[in-house]
């Protein structure tokens, strides 16, 4: 398709004459204040031009483009990274939501999956086939940066990471040359991926392994704040037993209409608790029953449901174009007084939205080690993620340091590292290397170098090439 209309002519001429057969928008298009816009609506940055790709070719035009006029360059998936990666001022922004074909080959239990994905998209296509790859749990998220930056999900404990599933990937480099990536052909790049973020160049297709997916059972309660100290410390207690069929989430919050609490209770603070696992497996539906009658008495409903209902149970709760903040960290341990200092942190969120989620870790996420991915922090038993949310810009200031001063209060037990993907913003030049701990961050470093020595891929979470680097990062 040629280039549409309202384009400077010489972009129109470069675009044109190599053949790129996507869109290329620029500021006049009347459609480009929408298609800057990603799902964070704090993140307001324009780029230069928007180049809606269809194919390869054009990836490799739209990023030959950037490098000879020397703009940056961002990658834009599912647009749902919070800390708005998708989108720099002054960029070449490189969309790729025209490139969602999943192609599944059941009898190997393999999905090529373009690099544009959302995870509807995959599972959309795998599950008929009774098969999935361990995702998020909004289907609606890409998932080219969730994969690329690890993908905790409701089967993480049971199946390992998204990123633990890339087998292979074809991946455009800043030079233009595209590379077929697998445990033969740059094993090095494939174990960057695996947890390394879009620091490498643009993965056009993923090559991802399947497991059996079937029906769900979701088993959930919410308990009144008053009895959440009571509710979480019987949390605390049954999570070091926990099977890795099933997963455990607590989310501090207000409670929402579908929610069943007394009249009285309603927009109150409260503790949702919930619990997934494959409604097949009959000792671990036990266990979760066992789980909610060690708590406070509360109703608790439980549903079995589709593998696809799972996956989207989440999706109306976090909004489009709404304001997002995310704090998150990693917890040694879940002990009374951090339980308390969270529950204290959500009772002072000045918005009637958002929440504190303390998920219980490990299982098979600790089954992949270092030397089969750069996925960082795997021995993490428990994370919180503080996720502030509103609509007024009058709250950002209040809104943002309640995020902050939420995951300060409980610094104490703190697990080093973070989780990338949960992380609004890079705050200082040192959070990547400590994010990936020294050894995993220097070697992330050498794949840098030898595939962006230039640094073009840094809108995310950036790796600096090995030989750029301060002394801090490599030691
Ligand atoms: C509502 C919501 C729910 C979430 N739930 C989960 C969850 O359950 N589990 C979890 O682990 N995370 C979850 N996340 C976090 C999510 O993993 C990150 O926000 C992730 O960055 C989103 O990926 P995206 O493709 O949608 O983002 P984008 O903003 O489109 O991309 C983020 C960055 O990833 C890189 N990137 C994306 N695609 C490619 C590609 N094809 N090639 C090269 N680089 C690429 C680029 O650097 C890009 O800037 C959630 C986020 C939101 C907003």
């Amino acid at each position: 398709m040629p280039v549409r209309s309202g384009f400077d002519s010489w972009v129109e001429r470069y675009f044109t004459g190599a053949g790129f057969s996507g869109v290329v928008l620029l500021a006049e298009d009347p459609r480009f204040e929408g298609a800057r816009r990603i799902w964070n609506g704090m993140i307001d940055r324009t780029p230069a031009l928007i180049a809606y790709c269809r194919n390869t070719p054009d990836v490799k035009t739209a990023i030959r483009f950037a490098g000879e006029t020397g703009r940056p360059l961002s990658v834009r998936c599912g647009g749902h990274n919070v800390a708005g990666s998708a989108v720099a001022d002054g960029a070449v922004m490189i969309d790729l939501s025209l490139m969602r074909a999943v192609a599944v080959d059941p009898g190997a239990r393999i999905a090529q999956a373009s690099g544009g994905c959302l995870l509807r998209d995959l599972d959309r296509a795998t599950v008929p086939h009774g098969l999935a790859c361990p995702s998020g749990v909004f289907s609606l998220t890409g998932l080219g940066g969730l994969a690329l930056g690890g993908g905790y999900g409701w089967r993480c404990r049971k199946l390992g990471l998204t990123c633990d599933h890339i087998i292979g990937a074809e991946v455009v480099l800043a030079d233009g040359s595209v590379v077929e990536v697998s445990q033969s052909q740059h094993p090095d790049l494939l174990w960057a991926l695996r947890g390394g973020g879009g620091n490498f160049g643009v993965v056009t297709r993923f090559t991802l392994r399947l497991d059996p997916a079937g029906p769900m059972l979701v088993r959930s309660a919410v308990h009144p704040a008053e009895r959440a100290v009571e509710a979480m410390r019987a949390y605390r207690a049954f999570a070091p037993g926990l099977s890795d069929d099933l997963h455990l989430l607590g989310g501090l919050r207000r409670a929402a209409p579908a929610d069943p609490v007394p009249p009285g209770q309603r927009d109150r603070p409260v503790l949702g608790v919930t619990i997934v696992c494959s409604a097949a497996d009959a000792a671990s539906a036990d266990e979760g029953r066992a789980l909610f009658e060690a708590m406070p008495a509360c109703t608790v409903a439980a549903r079995t449901i589709s593998y696809l209902d799972l996956q989207s149970m989440g999706d109306t709760g976090s909004p489009a174009g709404r304001r997002y903040y995310t704090k998150s960290g990693y917890l040694a341990e879940l002990c009374d007084e951090a339980i308390e200092r969270l529950i204290a942190s959500s009772g002072r969120n000045p918005s009637r939205t958002g929440s504190i989620d303390v998920e219980c870790l490990r299982g098979a996420v600790l089954r992949s080690g270092t030397s089969e991915s750069a996925f960082p922090q795997r021995e993490a038993p428990f994370m919180v993620t503080v996720s502030g949310s509103w609509d007024d810009p009058g709250l950002d200031q209040d809104g943002i340091a309640w995020a902050r001063e939420a995951i300060d209060s409980v610094r104490a037990w703190e697990h080093p590292g973070a989780y990338s993907n949960y992380i609004s913003q890079q705050e200082s030049p040192l959070e990547a290397p400590a994010m990936y701990g020294s050894a995993i961050y220097a070697r992330l470093a050498q794949v840098k170098q030898a595939y962006d020595p230039d640094n073009m891929f840094r809108s995310a979470r950036n790796i600096t090439p090995a030989s750029t680097q301060e002394p801090h990062a490599t030691q």
